[in-house]
């Protein structure tokens, strides 16, 4: 196939005709390698959108683009089993923070290449920088000698590692593509499919807080990543889950870097983001065949809490990509703070029935959480909570009174106050499997 082929493809999906493997891989080589113009890249990235694909091409596609670029190599650890945890994102979903030297601790190998802030959720790579001289720009040398020696790994995505993903993903995000399924299963697993996994545990987020708050179409996501991981020989489960509030009690980057500190160190008083950290790596033990049930993987990560083991690798991690480690014992006094400007007070008495993630996060970025680590919103009361008038919901931490003013108005916006205890749902909806 050449360059002169390409409005052919182009064409085929227009007409909604299924590409073969073959097309796949000479569309997944041209983003990478320049040779189509990015116009031509475009108008497919198009056709696709509308006209969508068959689970044949998603998986295609996802190996193509998984292939145009190197995989992690297992040398010297190819027994341990090899398992990651990808969310589809959300507001104060810090729990990879705890949950991959956790994994890491339970004896599993964790390559967690992880993302920046998307839109109004928050990113993991900017969680980890909040910790002072934190490197996640690694090399695929550095990656692959850390794994051998410690086991976990946090880092962005390499140039190595599906460039064509990069290519597709900058393009979509320049010509309102970027909703689709079958790219956006794509653009996930082949990532995943390039760190060289056994198996990946995935949450997928609906509500107000996930990129895609319909649950219908959050369940459609969930469903498409499990059956492509599978059909691609990956083992894969699904974690569907709530986000209509914000996971746990923190939402900015350092202090969801604190919150995760503080589960390191044992404390697990009755949070949700506690309880999704264990089962996430329940199933994670699972997958990697450590684990009967999730259940059982569940309690040895709790256990492993409790005596330290996975603060030790938490540790060894924040040291191995020179990091500040004084972190892991003193949080609030070596991790960038902003002031607190504002305590958000309840208007009225009665029981929190509502906190809509997405307008939290607008409140934590009116404090300025996408340009200061140190800003952003502790949460002191969750759907379900009984609040008085003048009781504390939240406190605020950013530069200044003009900004709290508009951060409390946009907070106070979140909240429900109703007579009754609002019903309660469970946080893990379905397990897609
Ligand atoms: N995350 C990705 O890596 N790709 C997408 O398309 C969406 C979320």
């Amino acid at each position: 196939m050449t360059r002169l082929d390409f409005p052919r493809l182009i064409a085929k999906k227009r007409q909604d005709l299924e590409h073969t493997p073959e097309e796949l891989r000479f569309i997944a080589h041209a983003a990478t390698n320049g040779g189509v113009p990015d116009y031509q890249l475009s108008a497919w990235l198009m056709a696709v959108v509308l006209r969508g694909m068959t689970p044949a091409e998603t998986a295609g596609l996802t190996r193509a683009m998984a292939d145009s670029g190197r995989r992690l190599r297992r040398l010297g650890l190819r027994r341990a089993p090899w398992v990651d945890k990808h969310s589809t994102g959300g507001v104060g979903d810090g729990v990879s923070l705890a949950l991959a030297p956790l994994a890491a601790a339970a004896g599993l190998v964790v390559p967690m290449m992880s993302g920046r802030s998307l839109g109004h959720t928050g990113g993991t790579l900017d969680k980890l920088e909040s910790i002072p001289g934190f490197r996640v720009g690694l090399s695929l040398a550095e990656i692959e000698r850390q794994l051998r020696r410690i086991g976990v790994a946090m880092f962005g995505q390499t140039r190595e590692i599906a460039p064509s993903d990069r290519k597709l993903y900058a393009l979509r995000d320049a010509t309102s593509t970027v909703d689709s399924l079958p790219l956006i299963v794509s653009s996930i697993l082949s990532k995943k499919l390039a760190e060289g996994l056994d198996g990946l545990v995935l949450d997928v987020k609906f509500g107000s807080g996930a990129i895609l708050s319909d649950p219908r179409k959050s369940l459609e996501l969930g469903r498409a990543l499990v059956k492509t991981s599978k059909s691609l020989g990956l083992k894969c489960v699904g974690l569907w889950t709530d986000m209509e509030e914000p996971l746990g009690l923190a939402v900015g980057n350092a202090l969801e870097m604190r919150q995760a500190v503080r589960v390191l160190h044992g404390d697990l008083g009755g949070s949700d983001y506690v309880e999704l950290l264990l089962a996430l790596g329940g199933w994670m033990l699972v997958l990697g065949g450590r684990a009967r049930a999730w259940e059982e993987g569940a309690r040895r990560m709790e256990k492993l809490l409790k005596e330290g083991a996975a603060l030790r690798k938490f540790k060894e991690m924040v040291r191995a990509q020179g990091g500040d480690v004084r972190v892991a014992e003193d949080p609030s006094r070596h991790l960038p703070a902003a002031r607190c400007v504002r305590v958000v007070r309840s208007p009225a008495s009665g029981y929190l029935t509502g906190l809509d993630a997405r307008r939290v996060a607008e409140a934590a970025s009116l404090l300025g959480t996408k340009v200061d680590p140190g800003a952003g919103i502790l949460l002191e009361a969750k759907v379900g909570s009984r609040v008085a008038r003048g009781s504390v919901l939240a406190r605020l931490y950013g530069p200044g009174e003009p900004e709290a003013g508009r951060a409390e108005k946009a907070y106070l916006s979140a909240v429900r106050i109703g007579a009754r205890p609002p019903k309660r749902t469970p946080l893990i909806r379905k397990v897609l499997r």
